[in-house]
Parts: C-alpha cells; structure tokens; sequence
C-alpha cells in the first residue's frame, strides 16, 4: 500500500524514532509499504518518520527501478564508524522542491538487524553511505536541511514555510 509522505513542519519528521523490539508482522507490511512508496515517488530512500510511523525502520533502494530483491531494510541502525567527507546535492521526499549540497562521511559502518531479525554490520561508501546517513538522520528527528550553512538554510527559508503551510506538494524529482 503506497503511504502518504509527511511533509516538512509534520511533527512526526521531529520526533526521535522507537527502537524496534520485535520485527511482528505489522513491521513487516510497514516495511513492504514504505519500500512501495518510496518507488512509487521516485525516491531511492525513505524512513518510518516520513510516513508517520516513529519507529526506527528504513529502507533504500539505489535502483530506481523497482527491483524490491536489492532493496535494503534497515531495522535499528546505527552508524557505528565513518571516514572521509564529500559533497553531494540532496533532496528529500518530504521537503519536495528543495536541493541542496550537504557534506557528509564518505564512507561509514552501520550496524542493523535486516527484516528476518538477523544483526548486519556492513561497511559502505559513496552514495549508498550517504543515503542510508539520510536515512539514519530521519530516525534522529534531523532533516538535511539541518545541515547547510546558516545563510543557506535563511535562503530557504521562505520556501521551506510555503511546504509547511501546504503550499508546495510533492513531485518526483529523484529525491532521497
Ligand atoms: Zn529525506
């Protein structure tokens, strides 16, 4: 079932998840749901919080096309390590028509249960680390705006108001 994304000034996007105590088979179809949303939307990520779920879940997709077999699901994570920096453009489903570049680890561990319960602890780089960093932010309540500089998030400030006030909604602009 494709799920309605909350958009930014939503509370939910705010709130700091739930850890995950037991995968039932409601975290499952949250899971099955979130992952058909996120392609439904074009987006190649997407957190619990972003359909109003406070639950520490995420799922990512590269592929863009679909493809739920390379679809990642991330219970629980958590970054354990990281190393580097570089600077890519992001977007985000609940923040649609914002782009901006935000600095992140070029490379990270992350440790996460997959949606059997089985414990992974994976090291990654490059855009996947960067999505699942996105991802793990939404978790934390933080949204990457949060990230740019002072005078850039004043810059967007105005549009971010009219997406709160439910002026802007959402288009699939290959956001994360
Ligand atoms: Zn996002």
């Amino acid at each position: 079932m494709i799920r309605d994304i909350r958009l930014y000034g939503d509370p939910v996007l705010r709130r700091a998840v739930k850890p995950i105590s037991d995968i039932s088979e409601q975290v499952v179809r949250l899971a099955e749901d979130m992952a058909e949303t996120m392609f439904a939307r074009g987006g190649i990520g997407l957190a619990a919080p972003q359909v109003g779920e406070s639950v520490s879940l995420a799922v990512v997709d590269l592929s863009l096309r679909g493809n739920h077999g390379r679809t990642l699901i991330l219970v629980n994570p958590k970054v354990l390590g990281q190393e580097g920096e570089w600077v890519y453009e992001e977007g985000c489903l609940s923040i649609p028509e914002v782009r901006a570049d935000v600095v992140r680890p070029q490379k990270i561990v992350v440790r996460f249960l997959d949606i059997d319960g089985n414990s992974h602890e994976i090291e990654v780089e490059g855009m996947l680390a960067r999505v699942i960093l996105h991802e793990v932010d939404h978790l934390d309540g933080v949204l990457f705006v949060d990230h740019l500089p002072f005078l850039k998030r004043q810059l967007l400030k105005p549009k971010l108001l009219r997406i709160a006030k439910g002026d802007i909604s959402l288009k699939d602009d290959r956001p994360l």
